[in-house]
């Protein structure tokens, strides 16, 4: 019932000139409680295909082309992953490759083969742990309980909300500082090298997104242009093709980027930039930032509906 209801509904709100670009950044291996808005492999393979029976997949390329035509198919649809998780190859590619969707991921260069993200050190030091309390005056947050699986997902929160503005040299000590309290972290929540060209090779999109993720609005134009160039041309180099697309770090216009950015993009010749800024792309959308859709429901027939009714 649902299948012909979805069907129905798609058909009366879908507006033919409309594009939605979801934006991901995990699949996980199961449920995790200190990441709860991040699908699992279960979440994303009924994700992927109620997209499969339902929308128009599409390569990003692709649909940018049919869009700059005209020709955008109803229900048209893109996934996008942005940073370069693992993940990314280990999970979700089978799961892309079963229901037959083109995807494009967004890589950091400077945590490729090894390396981690400010906030994962600062989630997997809270999981790690084998300490009861932390003493976190330093960060102005005085002695947090680890005690339960609660306290840690309420200590998480705190502390990537602390610091999340911080300067990066003084936020990268508070981290080094919290992982000091910790065991031993991961070092392969990112792709390596090798798997980001297996993507590239198995038909995924590989798209530049700086080299160590900062907010472009935090750091100087110079520092902002030799991050995004280093992380292309790294791109390139890697997988032998040209990167026509980037994603803004953190990606919310006016908030993490400016005007001077995007057009930085188009001056060094991307032929789109995508923002995390929430909507669907129509006619008159910026190429320079298109908006993007996050999709967080947990429940088939929510996720349906939104993906249908956002605009
Ligand atoms: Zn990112």
């Amino acid at each position: 019932m649902m299948h012909r209801f979805l069907r129905k509904l798609g058909g009366l709100v879908a507006r033919p000139d409309s594009l939605r670009i979801l934006i991901y950044h995990r699949v996980l291996d199961s449920v995790d409680y200190l990441r709860p808005d991040e699908p699992d492999r279960a979440r994303f393979n009924w994700q992927m295909k109620l997209l499969h029976d339902y929308f128009t997949p599409l390569g990003l390329a692709e649909a940018l082309q049919l869009r700059e035509e005209g020709r955008l198919p109803r229900n048209a649809v893109c996934v996008t992953f942005d940073d370069g998780y693992a993940d990314n190859y280990k999970n979700a590619l089978p799961i892309l490759e079963r229901w037959d969707i083109p995807a494009s991921v967004f890589v950091s260069t400077g945590f490729l083969n090894g390396g981690r993200m400010w906030n994962d050190s600062v989630i997997e030091s809270v999981r790690n742990s084998r300490l009861e309390r932390w003493d976190l005056s330093r960060i102005g947050l005085g002695h947090c309980s680890l005690a339960g699986r609660a306290d840690r997902y309420q200590l998480v929160l705190a502390i990537l909300q602390a610091i999340k503005h911080w300067e990066p040299a003084k936020r990268a000590e508070a981290v080094s500082y919290i992982e000091s309290l910790s065991e031993e972290l991961p070092t392969d929540l990112m792709m390596t090298d090798s798997q980001v060209q297996e993507m590239a090779r198995r038909g995924v999109t590989i798209g530049a997104h700086t080299v160590n993720h900062p907010i472009l609005k935090a750091v100087d134009l110079d520092t902002a242009t030799h991050e995004i160039r280093e992380s292309r041309e790294y791109l390139a180099r890697l997988i032998g093709k040209e990167i026509p697309f980037f994603a803004y770090p953190n990606g919310r216009r006016g908030h993490d980027y400016e005007e001077s950015h995007t057009r930085l993009i188009r001056d060094l010749g991307f032929s789109a930039a995508l923002s995390t800024d929430k909507g669907v792309v129509v006619s008159n959308s910026d190429d320079m930032q298109l908006p993007r859709f996050t999709p967080w429901d947990k429940n088939p027939l929510k996720f349906s509906l939104r993906l249908l009714a956002n605009r």
